[in-house]
């Protein structure tokens, strides 16, 4: 594809800020979550559809507050060898029916035994969020794949979508917080999973072409030798 461009970190000052905010608006928020909850379960009369209303919306809002945290400070707590190849199963299977409802191909080739040490669940976020978009992009009938594989140069997982595509501005804009062309988004996503992807030694490169289609290379180094040897000197 013709537009490409490079990944290196995109630290945001103000985004560290604003994850500053989130993290103190988070606790007054969970207390009133909690007592709306028992408000629901005992008030059955007129309040009681407003009342799921305000806590759907304080759902979200508590889901895009932990993507600024994760964004400043993604925390990789569980360190554990995780199966790229499940992963990506996983991460397929939760989209599918975002997949389906908008009439999208969702495919897939995953090599066997691809293992990375990480946080799982910070993986599959960052990974949840680009093939979201990539689904996001596509029209009717278009098709996304995702597909892993391992070489001496490293582990590789690419997911290619063929939905409208970006100019080249909107390819360098990737990535930079609050960026988004949607009524409903946030432009947190590709941000919070460039940072972890970033955290875990990775580079995430983007290629697309308006009207076309866009693929989002994801790229580790191979597990060093040395390291290997040092793990099994731990061990023994
Ligand atoms: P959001 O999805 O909330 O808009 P993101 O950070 O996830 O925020 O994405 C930022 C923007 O990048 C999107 O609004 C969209 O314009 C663009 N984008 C990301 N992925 C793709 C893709 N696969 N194809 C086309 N545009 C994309
Ligand atoms: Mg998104």
């Amino acid at each position: 594809m013709k537009q490409e461009i490079r990944r290196a970190e995109k630290l945001n000052t103000l985004g560290e800020l604003a994850a500053s905010i989130a993290h103190e608006v988070r606790n007054p928020l969970t207390v009133v979550k909690g007592f709306l909850q028992l408000m629901h379960r005992e008030d059955k009369g007129k309040n009681y559809q407003y009342i799921g209303l305000i806590l759907s919306e304080l759902a979200r809002a508590e889901s895009i507050i932990n993507d600024y945290l994760n964004f400043a400070k993604p925390e990789f707590k569980k360190i554990e060898k995780v199966d790229l190849g499940e992963l990506l199963s996983d991460v397929k299977m939760l989209l599918n029916p975002l997949a389906v409802k908008e009439g999208i191909h969702l495919e897939s080739y995953l090599e066997k035994n691809v293992v990375m040490e990480t946080d799982k669940n910070q993986f599959k976020q960052a990974l949840v969020n680009i093939l979201k978009n990539a689904i996001e992009a596509t029209p009717q009938d278009g098709r996304v794949y995702i597909k892993l594989f391992s070489n001496t140069s490293g582990i590789q997982i690419l997911i290619k979508d063929t939905g409208k595509g970006m100019t080249k501005e909107q390819v360098s804009r990737i990535g930079t917080l609050f960026y988004t062309t949607k009524d409903k988004g946030t432009g947190l996503g590709t941000t919070v999973s460039m940072r972890i992807i970033d955290t875990m030694n990775g580079k995430v490169v983007y290629s697309s072409e308006l009207g076309k289609g866009t693929e989002v290379k994801i790229s580790f180094p191979p597990v060093r030798q040395e390291e290997q040897v040092r793990e099994e000197s731990i061990v023994g």
